[in-house]
């Protein structure tokens, strides 16, 4: 699904990395073009034919049929199948670049000419009609058919030839014939590809609006039963305002791709694909607030509809419908606790404004609430417009700039092309071994930040490249002549492995030992296996609701996400573990089957996931009853893994749960500490045969004590308040207490306040105390009418703090000072008696 074009799929088949196993393929798939180098995101709903996600149909050639017949196949299938009018078709051909030393597609237009006048057959640019995947890669012209969908008097008045590739709604392009042909290096100069290859994509969507003769893809049934639903929840009418129906549109479309999103597992997040989610979500939860005064969440009130209309096509979101729509609702509640609080912020920065005398809200003010707090720049826009205030607009884009350039600078990746050094096609041993032969294929350099390092393709591999949540294998690579290299890593390209390397061997042509660590596979193996026996426990504990969401497997921990909707108990945990533990004694033998087929797979029961892709065969891992479609490594015996221990629950989405467990040594060792602590512990209370008991017994005694100091230090903060104040000083006319000499500072405070209590006037209380570690303190409490009198408690301790290189402070009636230098602490007792 987060794929931009139908190519991607097939990318290693036409790179020729890969032979095919069937040279002719049509394909129907979801396709998202919501970032990078395809986004159509701000345009849709404005718009009446982009999605954010369609459905994109396509018929594939790899070396087989070329031009020739795909364009007569498409203009067959249009022109006689689904009975368009020829009339209304136009075709384009790509008109050549000298730049580039390209012709004009002269053979396409040929082919073209036998169906279509030369009128309705357009040149087009480079941008137009020729198709590349990205900055290098497979590339070639294309050739694009496009439907004029105007009303007989409009074409009447304008030809439909001058409205092709012009943004006009109802003259669009519905298919695009890519003829592959070339593949764009490094230093941007075209090779031509092995095998020529034909790729067409055509959107359902807009093939519907044409055969159903409407003039917006939302007028098609597959959006009406959407668009009439939001118009009777929020009782406005689609077609009266044009606000409202661009919000009916954005928010009819990113349902879709909301919900099919979180049922192929990738919930809205803050990176990557599930930041992509989440401003897709976000855009319709706006458009819904602002255009259709939508206060609360709304979106997840549509998941119904949807499942109504496609849930037959695609059962995954009928059967995760609880789980799209509780993620689905959380995040808008959540969105909409932001959009309040940033109108707050906002209004708050539009009063300073005002304040200050402005009419206009800085950039940086405005980027920060959307970037920082994820509020909409139109949103910030409108509001103010409302205020007759504007937005410095130069000051945004800077700050846009300069974070764009942040983030391109973060994910730069620029690489040499792949030098081949010997040919062949890789093949992976890595199920069945951890050593062997093997000579380089490619390799090339890749420079990501700051981070430098190459690409290896072997020509045999035990490596395992990171797929499936598994890690890749690290391990060396040694040449004949004894040279070692090591691999740090083994990623996935195009369905092959590619070992990472700081190096290159010296000698690039010879012969290879590759070797895996074996201790991180072993420990990576147990991780696996463990987790499909937690899986298969979750499920007989929780229930068969619980889904595979996420899986991460490595040598250290294993982590799993799965659906629930409640924290699992600790009791819940413990029987999970027990479950899964006893098929770990029951040394259970793996049962490992290669290349079943597909529909036999399932018949066995094996667990599949949505969201992952299988192709006719796959591999079926069994231990008893825990059966699982699996490309990943695994123990030979379930005994391997010793000892299987859950160390954390938590949630990490609405509707998700995620465990993290450990196996084997880590788990003696987790066990060693604990043993460790304990036997500390009990050493501490004297060996007690019964730990708890002897330790609540101690922690009962400490608190029975501490209850009886307290008691103990009132009784005698009562009799030392008594007796100070018998033997108080009297100078003019006032009652003055010094107390000296070491006391606990609680102590002191409380006699101070006590004393006040006694005798509420015209006393004076001062304390030159050291602590019980020699460390001076200055008290001093005045009653009210003596601070009425011109007295200040702070001002007097922060004077006789001086005396002991301190300071301190506190309310006019009672402050105190502590200082460094208890030596001093008589001169500061006689500064702070000499204020009477
Ligand atoms: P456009 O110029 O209309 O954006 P495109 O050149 O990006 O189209 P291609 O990359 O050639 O389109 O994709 C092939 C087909 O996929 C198009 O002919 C069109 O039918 C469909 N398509 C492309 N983008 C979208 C979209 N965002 N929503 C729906 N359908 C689309
Ligand atoms: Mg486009």
């Amino acid at each position: 699904m987060f794929t931009n074009a139908g190519m991607n799929q097939f990318k290693d088949i036409i790179l020729g990395n890969k032979s095919p196993k069937w040279t002719r393929v049509t394909d129907s798939q979801k396709c998202l073009r919501v970032s990078g180098k395809h986004n159509d995101l701000e345009e849709v709903g404005l718009d009446t034919y982009h999605h954010t996600m369609f459905e994109m149909l396509g018929n594939w050639s790899f070396g087989d049929y070329f031009k020739k017949e795909a364009i007569e196949w498409a203009w067959e299938f249009l022109v006689d199948v689904l009975g368009l009018d020829p009339a209304d078709l136009y075709a384009t051909v790509f008109e050549g670049s000298p730049a580039e030393g390209l012709s004009r597609d002269d053979e396409a237009a040929s082919y073209w000419e036998q169906h279509l006048p030369a009128s309705h057959i357009i040149n087009g640019n480079k941008h137009d009609n020729f198709w590349e995947m990205g900055d290098t890669g497979p590339c070639g012209p294309c050739s694009e058919i496009h439907i004029d969908l105007r009303s007989p008097e409009e074409k009447a008045k304008t030809p439909g030839a001058e409205l092709v590739n012009k943004d006009h709604p109802q003259v669009i392009e519905i298919w695009n014939l890519v003829f592959m042909q070339f593949n764009r290096k490094a230093d941007q100069s075209l090779e031509p590809l092995p095998a020529k290859v034909i790729d067409t994509g055509m959107g359902f969507e807009r093939l519907c609006m044409a055969l159903q003769g409407k003039q917006s893809n939302y007028d098609t049934d597959v959006f009406t039963p959407m668009i009439h639903r939001i118009a009777e929840l929020s009782g406005k009418k689609y077609g009266e305002d044009h606000m409202t129906d661009v919000a009916m549109r954005v928010i009819a479309d990113h349902v879709r791709t909301i919900a099919f999103s979180i049922a192929d597992s990738q919930l809205p997040g803050n990176a990557k694909a599930g930041y992509v989610i989440r401003r897709i979500l976000r855009r319709a939860v706006r458009y819904a607030y602002t255009f259709l005064g939508q206060r609360e969440a709304f979106l997840y009130k549509l998941i119904d509809t949807l499942i109504d209309s496609m849930g037959e096509a695609y059962p995954e979101i009928k059967q995760q419908r609880e789980l799209i729509m509780k993620v689905t609702k959380e995040e808008e509640d959540s969105f909409l606790r932001t959009l309040e609080n940033g109108i707050k912020m906002l209004e708050t920065a539009i009063a300073n404004a005002r304040k200050a005398g402005k009419t206009e809200i800085s950039g940086t003010e405005a980027f920060v609430l959307y970037d920082t707090y994820g509020f909409p720049l139109d949103l910030t826009e409108l509001i103010l417009k409302e205020n007759g205030m504007t937005l410095d607009q130069a000051g945004f884009d800077k700050e846009m700039a300069a974070q764009k350039a942040r983030a391109r600078n973060a994910a730069a990746v620029e690489a040499t092309d792949w030098l081949t050094v010997n040919d062949g096609e890789q093949e992976f041993v890595g199920y069945d071994k951890l050593s062997t032969p093997a000579r380089i294929l490619r390799y090339r350099q890749v420079k990501q930040k700051n981070k430098e390092y190459y690409q290896i393709i072997l020509s045999a591999t035990p490596f395992y490249a990171e797929m499936g949540g598994q890690v890749g294998d690290s391990g060396t690579l040694t040449s004949a002549d004894g040279e070692t290299i090591e691999v740090f890593d083994t990623k996935r390209e195009n369905g092959i492995g590619v070992q990472l390397t700081h190096k290159l061997p010296a000698n690039l042509e010879g012969e290879f030992t590759a070797t895996v660590n074996e201790a991180a596979r072993r420990a990576t193996s147990c991780n696996h296996t463990a987790t499909h026996l937690l899986h298969e426990a979750l499920r007989e504990v929780l229930g068969t609701h619980v889904e595979q969401k996420g899986s991460f497997v490595s040598p250290d921990l294993l982590r799993f996400d799965f659906s629930h909707f409640q924290k699992v108990t600790p009791e819940e945990l413990r029987k999970v573990e027990h479950i899964a533990n006893r098929k770990v004694r029951e040394a259970i033998a793996r049962d490992e089957r290669r290349n079943v087929p597909i529909d036999e797979a399932r018949a066995m029961g094996a667990m599949a996931l949505f969201g992952e892709k299988y192709g006719d065969e796959v591999r079926v891992i069994r231990y008893g009853s825990s059966i699982e479609l699996c490309g990943g490594t695994h123990v030979d015996n379930t005994g391997n893994i010793g000892m299987i221990k859950i160390v954390s629950e938590s949630s990490i989405a609405a509707g998700i749960r995620r465990i993290e467990a450990i196996t084997g040594e880590k788990v003696e060792n987790s066990i060693d500490k604990i043993t460790d602590t304990l036997h500390g512990i009990a050493a501490l209370l004297n060996n007690a045969p019964d730990v708890v008991g002897a330790l609540k017994k101690a922690i009962e005694e400490n608190a029975e004590l501490r209850k009886e100091a307290e008691e103990h230090i009132k009784e005698r903060v009562a009799e030392m308040a008594k007796t100070l104040l018998n033997n108080a000083e009297t100078i003019n006319g006032n009652k003055v207490i010094l107390l000296t000499g070491k006391q606990l500072p609680d102590v002191v405070k409380n006699v101070a306040f006590t004393v006040r209590n006694l005798s509420p006037e015209a006393t004076a209380f001062l304390g030159a105390t050291t602590d019980m570690a020699g460390k001076p303190l200055l008290t001093v409490m005045l009653t009210n009418d003596l601070v009425e009198h011109g007295l200040n408690a702070s001002a007097m301790v922060r004077e006789a703090a001086k005396a002991i290189k301190g300071g301190g402070g506190g309310q006019p009636g009672f402050a105190q000072a502590g200082g460094k230098d208890g030596s001093g602490i008589d001169a500061a007792a006689a500064l702070l008696k000499a204020n009477f």
